[in-house]
C-alpha cells in the first residue's frame, strides 16, 4: 500500500517557512526562494545545515518526528535539520511555482546500502570552453578576449584539478575548432560553436563557456547567462555578438531562438534548464565576490553554444575589455586569478549541493 501523508507546516506565512512532506520511505523539505537567493548545504554538529544568502527565514522550531527528520529549526539565513542516524540527503532545484522564484528540494532518506559497500559515485567531469581563438579574437580593447578566456580557463582547470575534479577543455591553445580548410566565415563560426557545444554531452557533468564582454557604452562588471529568450535588448545584443557578430551572429541568434523554443518544450531540457539557472546563479555570486566586480546579474539569452547541452551549461562574461578600469584590470594576472577562483568556487559549490551525501 502506498500512502502519502503531506504535512504543510507553513502556517499562513508564504515564502517564509520550509514546507515538509512526509512520504513512504523519505521526508521532503521544500524551500521557495527568490531567484537571486543562493544556498549552501553542509554538515555541522550532527545537523544538516542549509545556509541561504540573500534570503531570511521566519524563526521557528518544529518537531517533525518522521523516520528521517527529528525536527527543524529556522533562524535567519539558516535552516538546521536534525536528521535521524544513517539518513542521506539529496538536494536539487526546480522552477518556482510563481515568477521570480525557484524551489530548493531536499530529500532525506535512510541509506539503502551500508556505507562500506557503496560504489564510489562517478567523478564529476567539468567542460571549460575558452571563447573564440585562432582567427577569431573576440572582443578587443585593453585586452584581447581570446587570450583572456584561455588564461582564465587554464587557471580554473588547475584549481578544480587540485580538488580532484576532471576537467576537459574545448581548446588549450590559440585556435578555433573549425576545420582548417574552411574559408567561409559563416560556416567556420557554425562548425566552431557546434564542436564546442557537442562537448556538453551526457558523459560530462557541467559546461562553462568563458568570455569577455564589450559594450558600445563603457560598462563594468560580471554577468552569467543560461539558454533562453533574451528578455532585454542588452542580452539580445550580447547573444548576437557571442554568436559570431554581424550578419553571422544575427543568423545564428535567430536559429537558436527557434531551436530554444522547441528544445524547452522537452521535459528533460526543462529540468536541465533549472540546473543551468542554479549553476549560473552560483557562479555569478562567487565570481562577483572573488573578483570584486559589479554584479550585473544572471540573464537568459539565445546563445548558440548552449543550445543542445545535455548537462547544466552556462556562459560567463568575466568583465569588459573596453572599460578603462576593468579592461586594464583584466590585463593583470592577479585579477585573472581572482576571476578563476570565483568561477571554480561556484562550480565546486554547485557540485557539492547537487548530490550531497549526509553521513
Ligand atoms: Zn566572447
Amino acid at each position: 500500500m502506498r500512502r502519502w501523508l503531506v504535512l504543510l507546516l507553513a502556517l499562513g506565512v508564504a515564502l517564509a517557512s520550509p514546507r515538509v512532506g512526509l512520504h513512504e520511505g523519505f521526508t521532503r523539505i521544500v524551500l521557495d526562494l527568490p531567484k537571486n537567493a543562493t544556498y549552501r548545504i553542509q554538515e555541522r554538529g550532527g545537523h544538516l545545515v542549509i545556509r541561504l544568502s540573500g534570503y531570511r527565514l521566519e524563526p521557528e522550531r518544529v518537531a517533525v518526528k518522521s523516520p528521517e527528520l527529528v525536527e527543524y529549526q529556522a533562524k535567519g539565513e539558516e535552516l538546521l535539520l536534525r536528521v535521524a542516524p544513517g539518513v542521506e540527503a539529496k538536494a536539487f532545484v526546480l522552477e518556482g511555482t510563481t515568477p521570480g522564484t525557484y524551489r530548493l528540494v531536499v530529500d532525506l532518506k535512510k541509506g539503502a546500502v551500508p556505507a562500506a559497500k557503496k560504489p564510489d559515485p562517478p567523478k564529476p567531469v567539468v567542460v571549460l570552453d575558452p571563447g573564440h581563438g585562432g582567427p577569431d579574437p573576440g572582443a578587443v580593447g585593453y585586452v584581447v578576449e581570446k587570450e583572456i578566456t584561455l588564461d582564465v580557463a587554464l587557471r580554473v582547470k588547475r584549481i578544480l584539478e587540485q580538488k580532484g575534479i576532471r576537467v576537459v577543455l574545448t581548446r588549450d591553445r590559440d585556435t578555433d575548432l573549425a576545420p582548417p580548410g574552411e574559408k567561409d566565415l559563416w560556416k567556420r563560426k557554425v562548425l566552431d560553436l557546434k564542436k564546442r557545444a557537442g562537448m556538453a554531452d551526457a558523459k560530462k557533468t557541467l559546461f562553462v563557456s568563458i568570455h569577455v564582454n564589450s559594450a558600445p557604452r563603457p560598462a563594468a562588471g560580471v554577468e552569467t547567462y543560461y539558454l533562453g529568450r533574451a528578455i532585454d535588448p542588452e542580452a539580445q545584443r550580447l547573444a548576437v555578438w557571442e554568436n559570431g557578430g554581424g550578419e553571422v551572429g544575427q543568423r545564428l541568434t535567430r536559429e537558436t531562438e527557434t531551436l530554444t523554443d522547441r528544445v524547452l518544450k522537452d521535459l528533460v531540457a526543462q529540468a536541465n534548464l533549472a540546473f543551468s539557472t542554479q549553476l549560473a546563479r552560483t557562479i555569478q555570486a562567487r565570481l562577483s565576490e572573488a573578483a570584486r566586480s559589479p554584479d550585473r546579474g544572471v540573464h537568459s539569452a539565445p546563445l548558440y553554444v548552449l543550445r543542445y547541452a545535455r548537462i547544466p551549461a552556462v556562459l560567463v562574461e568575466v568583465g569588459f575589455a573596453n572599460h578603462p578600469t576593468e579592461g586594464r584590470l583584466l590585463a593583470r594576472p592577479e585579477h585573472r586569478e581572482r576571476i578563476a577562483e570565483g568561477i571554480a568556487e561556484g562550480i565546486l559549490q554547485f557540485l557539492a549541493n547537487g548530490a550531497y551525501a549526509f553521513k
